[in-house]
């Protein structure tokens, strides 16, 4: 078995990162990326490596469809910045970041209207708060906002109990913003609250946090709720099960947040799945080249990582 550990500028700094790093494993169904973020520790690392084994071991459940959707992620830059990126991007839906630290309203305000001019009135925009706002704050804002026709609404509050109410409000007092749940389906350990609260019209799907192209896909099946597939800002190999996922799924009504290679000033392979006219082709990567390989120390401190997992779920992925 082939293993190589990767190393990934960033254009921009995200999560606090200016890399992104992770181990490449070769095995008998393909390249597989295992890259959970430094600071998750077991048992949280190990769903991110039951999907790894699933992609090197077993490859991926036979595609629905040909070419993803996928939506450009507008970061909080200013109005005319966000009107370039999005003008120049090809796609039809865009992901707005709102309630960034250090921003104002008017500021996310502009920025959103600003990728409706770039659009046009057929685009779809969806805002990500990232869990930032109270749910009386999220009502008041989600209000605002929905003047440029809001596709939904990602994670506005922190906790499921939060978007619950806020759905609750949004519907006692008219305002028709659809709710999506992004980290409190990956990191609250327990999705099926989301929908036992009636939380979330939406479900933010992420395949190695949930373990899986498979798993997803009967999570998906459990919620009864429309999937939006998005990365983990992988390399292309990672991103490939995310585009496994999203072409495996019954139904895709939304864009996926999977054209995130474009983050990165190179990537692990010389052809990197990103999207052309806004879709991406599903296909295998391949990965050539060298310049992306770490050194033999981060090689071997991934390996050790991964030697700490418990023996079966390494050699057996359960
Ligand atoms: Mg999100």
């Amino acid at each position: 078995m082939t293993e190589i550990a990767f190393r990934l500028g960033l254009r921009n700094r995200f999560r606090g990162l200016t890399q992104r790093e992770g181990l490449l494993i070769h095995g008998p169904a393909g390249w597989a990326e295992w890259s959970p973020f430094a600071e998750y520790t077991y048992p949280e690392i190990g769903n991110w490596w039951r999907a790894t084994w699933e992609a090197s071991q077993l490859g991926f459940p036979s595609p629905v469809r040909d070419r993803i959707p996928v939506n450009v992620t507008v970061p909080a830059l200013g109005p005319q910045a966000a009107f370039d990126l999005v003008a120049a991007s090809g796609c039809t839906t865009a992901k707005v970041k709102v309630a960034e630290p250090g921003q104002v309203e008017g500021d996310d305000l502009a920025r959103v209207e600003a990728v409706r001019a770039a659009l046009g009135s057929a685009g779809r925009i969806r805002v990500d708060a990232n869990g930032a706002w109270s749910v009386d704050d999220a009502l008041r804002r989600l209000r605002q906002l929905n003047r440029f026709e809001l596709e939904y609404a990602e994670q506005p509050c922190a906790t499921a109990t939060e978007l619950a109410q806020l759905r609750r409000q949004l519907a006692r007092r008219g305002v028709a913003v659809l709710i999506a749940a992004d980290e409190s389906i990956r990191r609250a350990g327990d999705p099926e609250q989301v929908v036992a609260l009636e939380a979330a019209d939406v479900a933010v799907l992420k395949v190695q946090p949930l373990g899986g192209v498979r798993r997803c896909l009967e999570l998906a099946d459990r919620l009864g709720l429309p999937v939006v597939v998005s990365s983990a800002l992988e390399s292309s190999v990672g991103l490939a099960a995310g585009v496994a996922l999203a072409a495996a799924l019954p139904e895709l009504p939304y864009a996926c947040g999977l054209n995130t290679a474009t983050m990165f000033t190179t990537d692990v392979t010389d052809e990197p799945l990103v999207a052309e006219a806004g879709h991406i082709v599903v296909r295998p990567v391949v990965v050539s080249g060298s310049g992306w390989q770490a050194d033999a120390e981060t090689t071997d401190a991934w390996r050790a990582r991964r030697d700490g997992l418990p023996e079966s779920l390494r050699r057996n992925g359960e």
